[in-house]
């Protein structure tokens, strides 16, 4: 037993070992920090249980990793610390709790700072100017990273106001998340690997050795404690002497603040959390320090870290996992897109199977290859990104993945056209991934918004055969329908009612509803409003559609393609066949739709199949009439559904006429006509 718990600590201490100096030498972890934390927890525990084992190289008693070769040693004039962690309330009850018992009575107050993920350092002004920077090292001994640092903007060279004789200030250089966006943007240009996360992409840039290429990448920075001070004022607070570096020029980060109790405390944690990524910054968790500068000194320091401060560390947001195998997906317009399929792994607060990989290309330079052990990233409510492959733990001889052939829905080949990123299937809607989503999209929200027709339905008809492009919607049989199980008169009705009422969508939806490629909501309805008829704009060439204001070549290009395809003019003509109005109303017949029903006024009761009484009253209205509540004499008829009620007799009593449903149908379209005969 003793023998497989050495064992145990020993394979965690090298892991350990071996993680630091990738992490802290080589800028290149090959564990996710949330993995690091974990074994560290679990060596910590066994070494306090068994106090026997520990030993001074562990990596629990000792900070970072013993310094590269590549820059001169710098011994710090004062030790720089790591921070214990804690995770929940609980455990930052329980620090204060042993802060209370040490100092025989509660901290007088504590600072809240943001936790900046980037690269610690240490820099020495003497007689306000720049003399020397250091990384962290193992606390004691650190590199010397001055010429790198003096290339970053925000690190004064020279202090402000009364600096005095020494002093040694530390904070932590990061990349701002535009900058590392801006960088990730040009490697992509240029067809190169993208950074995996700011943190790292800092310190890799802080310990190059060239300073010019430091200079290039727009490093910042944030001071958060002093070290060293000879010939300074002196304080009694921590946060005194934040106000005095803030003085002196130094960027102190804003979001900190004095704070009297734990709760307050507490409070900061849940809004540092909720504001996470409101910042152009990274952040990994909130320090707390005791404020006052007599307890900090009666608390003290354990090998690695203050006891006066600690780390609440947020859930991490980047995880690794494997990368099971890589899948296609054909979308609504023949693109077809390669997808990860993931080892589940609970990152940034939700369970991520699978993840977009946009396109071959992408992969490639991302150099993505199923087996591989990838970073998986999701920050807020991103979607989850599958950031890069793991090279150091890639297994040899792990092939690349390459875009099938032809596509596994329907056989057909998939293509990459000229100049673009995405493949595609060349099998039109014989392809049933295709056309699955394609109908999916043209019965959604944006588009026709035929409620009802979701997957579930879309698949329902698809395979019973039913369906085999959009227009086949519009001529469903009833009967067939009320067969199916789970299948009754109110979810037939209904149903067939949204279809009916979405053959009359302006023309804009319709438009949006067919997918063509680069044609979204707003283009569609800049095509409507200009074009007036799909027709119209079918036959209008590339040079008429780029006339109109906001819309460029590629658009003009796609719908050019588009209309001249002999399936999209089969599409058109059997959609016209079914019904579905392929013009909106000229403005003339907008204008005399608008006041059709101009001073005259309707109560509407009951249940009606193929409205709702909203729908009812707003296409009423719609034509200038009113809607009211109760019959009386000046009623100009009823509409009255199944169940009508008392109104139906007050109506009857009145003389007031009485529409049903088709009635109402007649009104819409005749106006006052529809209440003569
Ligand atoms: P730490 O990151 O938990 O905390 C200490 C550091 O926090 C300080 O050195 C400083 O750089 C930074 N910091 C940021 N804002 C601060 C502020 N306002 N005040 C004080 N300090 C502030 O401890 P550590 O020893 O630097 O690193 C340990 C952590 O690094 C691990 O928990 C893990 O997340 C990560 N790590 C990961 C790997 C890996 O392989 N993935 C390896 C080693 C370390």
């Amino acid at each position: 037993m003793a023998g497989d718990l050495e064992a145990k600590v020993e394979e965690l201490r090298s892991a350990l070992h071996r993680a630091n100096h990738r992490y802290y030498v080589l800028d290149d972890p090959e564990i996710s920090d949330i993995e690091y934390d974990e074994m560290m927890r679990e060596l910590v525990a066994i070494e306090t249980e068994h106090p026997d084992l520990v030993v001074p190289d562990s990596p629990t008693q000792r900070i970072g990793a013993p310094v590269g070769e590549a820059f001169a040693p710098v011994t710090h004039l004062q030790r720089m610390f790591s921070l214990d962690n804690v995770e929940s309330e609980e455990e930052l009850e329980a620090w204060q709790a042993r802060l209370t018992r040490a100092l025989g009575r509660e901290p007088s107050a504590y600072v809240c700072e943001l936790k900046i993920d980037g690269l610690a350092v240490s820099i020495t002004y003497e007689n306000g100017v720049l003399t020397r920077a250091a990384t962290r090292g193992d606390g004691t001994t650190g590199e010397d990273i001055t010429a790198n640092v003096r290339t970053i903007d925000a690190v004064p060279l020279r202090l402000q106001g009364e600096p005095p004789e020494l002093i040694e200030v530390r904070g932590e250089i990061y990349m701002p998340v535009s900058a590392f966006d801006q960088l990730n943007a040009r490697q992509a240009e240029l067809g190169e690997r993208p950074y995996v996360n700011p943190r790292n992409t800092a310190a890799g840039s802080v310990r190059q050795k060239d300073p010019a290429k430091t200079a290039e990448r727009s490093l910042s920075i944030w001071l958060y404690q002093m070290g060293q001070v000879t010939g300074g004022p002196t304080f009694a607070s921590h946060w005194d002497s934040l106000q005095w570096l803030a003085e002196l020029g130094l960027r102190v980060n804003p979001a900190s603040k004095r704070i009297a109790d734990l709760d307050g405390v507490e409070a900061y944690v849940t809004a540092a959390v909720k504001a996470r990524h409101g910042n152009d910054y990274e952040i990994d968790g909130v320090v707390v320090k005791v404020d006052d500068l007599a307890e900090q000194s009666d608390l003290g320091y354990t090998a690695k870290s203050p006891r006066w401060a600690v780390a609440y560390k947020l859930p991490p947001e980047e995880k690794t996992t494997t990368l099971e195998e890589i899948r296609i997906n054909v979308g609504r317009t023949g693109a077809v897109t390669p997808y990860a399929v993931l080892d589940p792994v609970f990152v940034g607060g939700v369970t991520v199977t699978n993840a977009t990989l946009h396109n071959e290309g992408e992969l490639h330079r991302k150099d993505l290859r199923p087996g591989d052990t990838v970073i998986v990233r999701r920050a807020g409510d991103v979607i989850p990104e599958v950031v890069g492959p793991v090279l150091s733990r890639r297994p040899d001889g792990l092939p690349e993945w390459h875009m099938p052939a032809n596509c596994p829905f329907c056989t057909n080949p998939i293509v990459l056209p000229d100049g673009q990123a995405k493949a595609k299937c060349t099998g039109g809607f014989t392809c049933p991934s295709r056309l699955r989503e394609y109908l999916f999209h043209f019965a959604s929200r944006g588009a026709m918004d035929i409620e009802g027709l979701g997957y579930k339905t879309v698949d329902m008809l698809l395979n019973e055969g039913m369906i085999s492009d959009p227009a086949d919607i519009f001529t469903l049989d009833r009967d067939v329908l009320l067969g199916f199980e789970g299948w009754g008169e109110v979810s037939v009705n209904n149903l067939l009612g949204a279809i009916e009422a979405a053959k009359d969508q302006p023309l804009a939806r319709l438009l949006t509803a067919l997918g063509i490629d680069h044609v979204g909501g707003t283009v569609a309805r800049a095509l409507a409003a200009e074009f007036l008829s799909l027709p119209a704009l079918m036959a209008a060439t590339e040079e008429d559609i780029t006339a109109i204001d906001g819309i460029g070549p590629e658009i003009a290009r796609s719908v050019a393609e588009w209309s001249q395809d002999g399936d999209n003019i089969e599409l058109v003509r059997r959609l016209d066949e079914a019904g579905v109005r392929l013009a909106d109303p000229e403005p003339e017949e907008r204008e005399a739709e608008a006041t059709l029903l101009a001073g005259l006024s309707f109560v509407v009761t009951g249940t009606l199949d193929g409205y709702s009484r909203t729908d009812a009253k707003a296409a009423i209205e719609a034509r200038g009439g009113k809607v009211t509540g109760s019959v009386s004499g000046r009623t100009a008829a009823l509409i009255a559904g199944a169940s009508p009620g008392s109104k139906l007799a007050k109506a009857e009593a009145l003389g007031v006429p009485v529409l049903d449903e088709d009635g109402l149908d007649h009104l819409l379209v005749a106006g006052p006509e529809a209440l003569v005969e």
